[in-house]
């Protein structure tokens, strides 16, 4: 048994406790229509543990961009910078929506860095985004 096997109740929880979102972009699993993935936030290939603390929801597309990547680097500083850790930072710190809730703006280098990595405004999502704010299903 490797540490990356992910018990049936762990990923319940890991998603429950996300209330079906992405830890990252925010997307609903029930708007999206598909079920999260359950991400390391420090990968098993740098160590990172199947425990809770190190554990996240995200979309497929959050969590496929990301893959085993940590860090990234903020275009208004070029600074390189650790991701965005669910666990350990607040998403409203690192991150707001536009104002019409399409695109999401990077308060921090941090947040910027994770929006560029993650592709978190990718032009599907943004798409994607505008039809669930006019059916009123976003940002929730
Ligand atoms: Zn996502």
């Amino acid at each position: 048994m490797t540490a990356s096997i992910i018990s049936p109740e762990l990923r319940t929880f890991v998603r429950q406790r996300a209330g079906y979102r992405c830890e990252y972009c925010q997307t609903h699993e029930r708007i999206s229509g598909i079920a999260g993935e359950i991400d390391h936030i420090i990968p098993v290939k740098l160590g990172g543990e199947t425990v809770l603390e190190n554990l996240c929801l995200a979309c497929s597309a959050c969590n496929g961009r990301k893959w085993a990547k940590t860090e990234g680097i903020d275009n208004e500083t070029g600074e390189t910078v650790a991701l965005y850790n669910p666990r350990q930072q607040s998403w409203n710190e690192h991150f707001a929506w536009d104002a019409d809730g399409r695109y999401l703006i990077g308060l921090t280098p941090c947040g910027r860095a994770t929006i560029d990595v993650l592709q978190m405004n990718h032009e599907l999502i943004v798409t994607a985004r505008s039809i669930w704010a006019q059916a009123g299903l976003h940002p929730l």
